[in-house]
């Protein structure tokens, strides 16, 4: 039996090796205020309590719109005129709102208060608020804050701001504890467990997940914890998990067959998993995804696809699309691109399709016009007026709310890409 070995090529200095442009301008991207839409649904027993005004209000109402089922796990304190003016105590009414709260919803066992710019410009210490609050409701609530600000984040930000404010609040794992893995990123629920079953055949164990399913089962972490990042948009959650000793598994992101595989390669490889097990556990998931990609594939090989920055997915989606799906990228856009998280997936682009960090929106639209690409990922914010152009878009905002990594969903998302193409071709004829 051989132990697998690391791929060659993989971690190494991908971004050395290619010009990444840094462009600073008017930017398009949602704030990180959206990340509650998913998270909220994510952990049980976890409420999120926006400080800000009526536009936040708005905003997380119409994000989560089509997805309200019962009581939401998210509200606004909204911060009126007399608040904004400095005339009221904003600590005494903050503590007010949550106060109230809590009695309303005795289900909540961790609230966050979640920062906003009119609270950032106000200067609301949350944090101060939050340690206040989780003396007065320990042990039935913990109470932590973080921002999710236009100012400070953008969109998927929103989610590494939460969870690396958890992250302090992670036991300790016990002296001597054996090796564990710690999946780090928001993944559906469904596409959880079909990981977990995967590691459970490889016989890596044990795995937890982060965020957690249940706001009371804190996973441990520690020297002997691996964590692999299961989304790339988390430099701050796996900088704390590093300072509290844990070890980052080097390996591009589990979309499409490729990703999926060297994802999970990479934890087998630190796990010591032979090669007849990994290629045992895996070969029937592979035949299965890409049995369901193939479909896909007459429609978008060959089309041309530029991708604005909006969710820091863009560089792997550019990765799957070029190399499993035969696309050809004009342009790769990404609000930040975080060097070492990204080595692996830099080296698996084709060489030179540009790699733009940050925006200038009028320059990159300028640039988009010129190519004339067949297809262009975007926020809903520009989605409108370039259909109007008589472009053909997909909203990146769908491919966080859909359950797309993994081997069962490299077909759904092949098919996210499709399916506004073979729109535009029925339209046309
Ligand atoms: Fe707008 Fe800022 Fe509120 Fe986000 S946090 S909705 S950017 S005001």
């Amino acid at each position: 039996m051989n132990a697998l070995s690391p791929l060659p090529a993989m971690g190494a200095a991908g971004c050395e090796a290619r010009p990444i442009v840094q462009e600073r301008g008017q930017r398009e991207v949602f704030c990180g205020l959206t990340g509650i839409v998913w998270l909220h649904r994510k952990i049980q027993g976890a409420f999120f309590l926006v400080v800000g005004s009526r536009t936040c209000a708005h905003l997380i109402q119409s994000a989560a719109g089509v997805m309200i089922f019962a009581e939401p796990r998210f509200a606004t304190a909204i911060l009126e005129d007399r608040d904004l003016a400095g005339v009221a105590d904003i600590d005494d009414e903050l503590d007010a709102a949550v106060d109230r709260l809590l009695v309303r919803r005795p289900d909540i066992e961790l609230l966050f208060l979640v920062g906003s710019c009119p609270s950032e410009v106000i200067k609301i210490d949350l944090s101060r608020a939050a340690a206040r609050q989780s003396k007065k409701h320990a042990p039935r609530v913990r109470v932590l804050s973080y921002s999710g600000s236009g100012i400070e984040t953008t969109f998927t930000q929103g989610e590494d701001a939460c969870l690396a404010a958890l992250v302090p609040t992670l036991p300790q794992e016990a002296p001597h504890a054996p090796p564990s893995l710690l999946v780090v990123g928001a993944l559906a629920d469904v596409v959880e467990d079909q990981f977990a079953r995967l590691f459970d055949a490889l016989g890596v164990a044990p795995v937890r997940f982060l965020p957690m399913r249940r706001a009371a089962d804190l996973p441990p972490v520690g020297p002997n914890t691996s964590i692999l990042l299961a989304q790339p948009y988390l430099a701050d959650t796996a900088h704390a998990l590093e300072e509290r000793g844990a070890r980052r598994i080097d390996a591009p992101f589990p979309l499409g067959v490729e990703g999926a595989t060297l994802w999970l390669r990479a934890a087998a490889v630190a796990f010591g998993v032979t090669e007849e097990r990994f290629d045992a556990v895996v070969a029937p998931a592979r035949a299965r995804a890409e049995r369901a990609m193939r479909h896909y594939r007459d429609t978008l090989a060959g089309k041309r696809i530029f991708l604005f920055p909006d969710s820091q997915l863009e560089p792997a989606l550019a990765r799957f699309l070029s190399r499993e799906m035969g696309m050809e990228i004009v342009e790769i856009g990404t609000p930040y691109l975080h060097r070492r998280h990204m080595a692996s997936e830099l080296e698996l682009l084709p060489p030179g399709a540009p790699i733009v960090e940050g925006q200038h929106v009028e320059q990159q639209l300028d640039r988009c016009r010129a190519a004339r690409p067949d297809l262009v990922l975007c926020g809903l914010g520009l989605a409108n007026p370039l259909e109007a152009e008589g472009f053909t878009t997909k909203w990146s905002i769908e491919l966080l709310f859909s359950p797309i990594q993994g081997f069962d969903q490299a077909g759904d998302l092949a098919e996210l890409f499709a399916r506004p193409l073979n729109r535009r071709a029925r339209l046309e004829v």
